[in-house]
């Protein structure tokens, strides 16, 4: 009968509730300590233009803890909360010039794209601290590319547009991470002042089955506001295809590679570098 059920059911929701609880306070605790442990690492993911080469790069943030990989969709949004994002994200900031630079080095124009959130952005001393590490590695500071969300730009416009601008002299490039899943109103997305969006993966997911209308009309209000387009998510030769058809100038996806350790990175590079250099003389 129905009238047994409810109060199991009930029970059943407060002990997924408690677990999660505490699922959440045990990482909280553990991410205390997690940046002294070194339990941190970045993994890099190639971002490539039209013609399948390689432009940048977007570090990605791992965390292993007692032999797992917990993935950053589930501790940033904990760091956030807690405030560590802000110490935790000036070493990914670090982590990432430190490894942009040396690419840097050994070749041509590669970007290093890094995820900024919120909290990290609107503290006081973020545009200090971008420029400290650019200067310290030496790096042009347009192959930096800052990916923030939609929403930063919702409130405190003024505030936010000075700090854009202000990193915007050194160079420094913005890309609007997970475009069209926030709430941005077209009067937003009109004064936002940035280089990049990126059309999140959610929209590129059933282009063969919807088809590309909103992609296109993406794609067209960017290039009317003078954004340059980055398609995530691309898994498919199909959605490559398609992609390509529209005219979406970058592309990043498993199709073209996952995000990859460190050292597999330099190598992805430098094997693109030498096929690049060959297909010159051929
Ligand atoms: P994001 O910035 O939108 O990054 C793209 C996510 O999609 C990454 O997940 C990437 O591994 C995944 N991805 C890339 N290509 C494909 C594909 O073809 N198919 C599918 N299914 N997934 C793909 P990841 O590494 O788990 O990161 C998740 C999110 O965590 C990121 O989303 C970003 O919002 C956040 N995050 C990661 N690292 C950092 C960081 O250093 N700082 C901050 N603030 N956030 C970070
Ligand atoms: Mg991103
Ligand atoms: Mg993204
Ligand atoms: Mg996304």
């Amino acid at each position: 009968s129905q009238k047994g059920k409810y109060p199991e059911r009930f029970a059943f929701y407060n002990l997924e509730l408690e677990h999660n609880l505490r699922r959440k306070m045990t990482l909280n605790e553990a991410l205390k300590g997690a940046l002294e442990r070194d339990e941190f690492r970045l993994v890099y993911q190639p971002i490539v233009d039209a013609t399948g080469q390689i432009v940048s790069f977007e570090a990605l943030m791992r965390w292993r803890y007692q032999e797992q990989e917990i993935s950053p969709v589930e501790f940033i949004p904990l760091m956030e909360q807690s405030g560590r994002i802000v110490q935790v994200g000036s070493w990914v900031l670090e982590e990432a010039c430190k490894t942009l630079a040396k690419m840097h080095k050994t070749n041509a124009e590669i970007c290093m794209c890094v995820n900024i959130s919120l909290i990290q952005f609107y503290d006081k001393g973020f545009v200090n601290n971008v420029n400290r590490v650019i200067e310290r590695y030496a790096i042009p500071g347009h192959l930096l590319h800052l990916e923030v969300t939609e929403s930063l730009f919702q409130s405190e416009q003024m505030m936010i547009n000075e700090k854009v601008s202000q990193l915007q002299q050194c160079g420094v490039k913005f890309s609007v991470d997970d475009f069209g899943t926030g709430y941005s109103s077209l009067s937003v997305i009109q004064n936002m002042n940035i280089d990049y969006i990126k059309i999140d993966r959610s929209f590129i997911q059933h282009i063969e089955q919807k088809g590309l209308s909103i992609v296109q009309a993406m794609m067209n209000m960017s290039n009317s506001l003078n954004f340059s387009v980055i398609a995530e998510g691309v898994e498919t030769e199909k959605q490559r295809q398609l992609l390509e058809k529209c005219g979406i100038p970058y592309m990043q996806g498993y199709y073209f590679s996952r995000p990859l350790e460190r050292a597999n990175a330099f190598a992805y590079l430098s094997t693109a570098i030498a096929e690049e250099s060959s297909s010159e003389f051929a």
